[in-house]
């Protein structure tokens, strides 16, 4: 059987009518499979899911556990463990290769849920389900080559081998802003490499982790091989502390994510291994305009980058650093294209910038505005709906390295314009941060672009285009720093992390 050769999944083009009406009978249908609710027996609690352009408009409801049911999620995991182990790869593969395949079946529905669960604009949220897609296809061609016995360095009188073999239950603790790319990432990895895993995903987006457990299911995957534990951080916090796991993939706050690393690296009673923690932790990033850059191309890719999906992602430009005189230029070129994006329900596909996922985000991105208006000078600000969780996309110059807004990760539309005198110095205050996940650099000087390739030190750095929409396979991604711990997802290492390599020795 020859190995399969990974390719991306082509996104849906909304610029055509039959494509446009497709999408809006996906939103319809969808609409009436609403309110779901998903039960649990003795929940500790439930969760309303609601549209942030409509909080009163609630999606469905789930029920959620407690600390308890985390010690029963990961017993049922452990006690599945040894079959799924046994599982020949090619079993796995297939398997996770027809997740794939209902997933592109049903990729409008995914999609449309995403619309209304995480106030996801059309195409972020065809983008995000088609980033699944490849996570799941990605993983499983990563499978299919490591499996097996592979010979090491040649040695005179031996066999030498090593074989990659899972390691046990794994513990996937995933976000709200790719509600369905970065728990599918995780959790696939970790399933193809024949561990059990126990999915935690963010509060908002269950409705989206749900659909996603079901079509595991329906795909062939036995139940107690990956379970959905829907629940907050005492939920999650007893899954890195049990004894029994092996495995914790998180993606979410550099808090949380430190924690992780604390609580896994101090062994249980009763604990007889490492845990192997893989952690994405955010960002602060920054994109430099260099005084001769192309000021249509980094327009676009500014606004894309700190506005797309209203700033709510880890990739997202946080920080624009000027280079010499092109500042007032490109401020002047900004402020013109950034009033000309349109912001309302994400349901309606005229608008591509929507509300930010909860009240809380939302009061976070305006207390930040204030703060802004502090540390520097407002030089625009975009209109919002005011019904729904919105904040308006705002645009502060005169931000130094010291600030608050210069230093912070947000998570929101805010961009802090800061000046450097030269490029030499805009990538040292670009690279001025805890963080270090993605960073831009718009120049046309060949020069420049060399020296940003060897000294600008962040997990995916960009040339002359956007930071944020990094593609499975072809732009590994993952940060440095205090952003993680370092190794890509979609790139040729992640799968290694939810295995032990042996290696066998024999005398010939
Ligand atoms: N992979 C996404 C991108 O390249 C960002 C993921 C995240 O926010 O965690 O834009």
């Amino acid at each position: 059987e020859a190995t399969a050769v990974f390719t991306n999944l082509p996104l849906l083009d909304f610029s055509l009518d039959n494509e446009r009406s497709a999408f809006q009978s996906a939103l319809t249908e969808v609409r009436a499979t609403l309110p779901r609710r998903y039960a649990l027996a003795q929940p500790v609690g439930c969760n309303s899911a609601r549209n942030p352009a409509h909080p009163d408009d609630v999606l469905g409801t789930v029920d959620l556990a407690g600390p308890e049911h985390a010690s029963v999620a990961v017993a049922a995991a452990n006690a599945a463990f040894p079959s799924w182990r046994d599982t020949p790869v090619a079993k796995r593969v297939r398997l996770l290769r027809h997740a794939a395949e209902l997933m592109v079946a049903e990729r409008r529905a995914l999609a449309a849920l995403e619309v209304l669960e995480a106030a996801k604009p059309w195409r972020e949220a065809d983008a995000d389900v088609a980033e699944a897609v490849d996570f799941l296809r990605y993983y499983a061609t990563q499978m299919e080559q490591l499996s097996g016995w592979h010979e090491t360095v040649r040695f005179p009188g031996e066999d030498n081998r090593i074989v990659y073999v899972p390691r046990g239950v794994a513990v996937v603790i995933a976000p709200w802003n790719f509600p369905l790319a970065i728990l599918a990432g995780m959790t696939a990895a970790a399933l193809v490499a024949g561990n059990c895993v126990v999915m935690k995903p963010a509060l908002p987006g269950l409705l989206i982790a749900h659909a996603f457990l079901d079509l595991l299911h329906r795909a062939g995957l036995p139940a107690d091989v990956c379970r959905l534990l829907p629940g907050d951080e005492a939920v999650g916090a007893a899954l890195v502390a049990d004894a029994r796991v092996h495995v914790i993939a998180f993606t979410g706050s550099r808090r949380v994510g430190l924690q992780i690393l604390q609580s896994a690296h101090t062994p249980a009673p009763g604990q007889r291994h490492v845990k192997q923690v893989v952690c994405e932790m955010g960002g602060k990033n920054a994109i430099v305009v260099d005084e001769d850059a192309d000021l249509d191309d980094a327009v676009t890719g500014i606004l894309e980058s700190a506005f797309g999906y209203s700033g709510q992602k880890c990739s997202a430009c946080s920080r624009l650093i000027t280079v010499g005189q092109v500042h007032d230029r490109l401020l002047a070129r900004l402020v013109e294209a950034a009033a000309t994006l349109p912001w309302g329900p994400p349901e309606q596909a005229e608008f591509t910038h929507g509300p930010l996922i909860n009240e809380a985000a939302q009061k976070k991105a305006l207390d930040y505005i204030e703060i802004g208006k502090d540390e520097g000078r407002l030089v625009w600000q975009g209109t919002v709906p005011v019904q729904g969780w919105y904040a308006p996309p705002t645009i502060f110059a005169g931000i130094r390295p010291q600030h608050r807004l210069a230093c912070e990760e947000i998570f929101g539309p805010l961009l802090a314009v800061m000046r450097a005198p030269d490029f030499e110095t805009a990538i040292t205050m670009a690279m001025d941060s805890d963080y270090a996940l993605t960073g831009g650099v718009y120049s046309r000087l060949p020069a420049h672009l060399q020296m940003a390739q060897e000294s600008f030190h962040v997990g995916n750095l960009y040339l002359n285009r956007k930071i944020t929409g990094a593609r499975v396979g072809v732009h590994p991604f993952g940060g440095i720093k205090l952003s993680g711990t370092g190794v890509q997802a979609g790139g040729a290492d992640y799968l290694k992390q939810f295995l032990w390599s042996r290696s066998m020795s024999r005398n010939t």
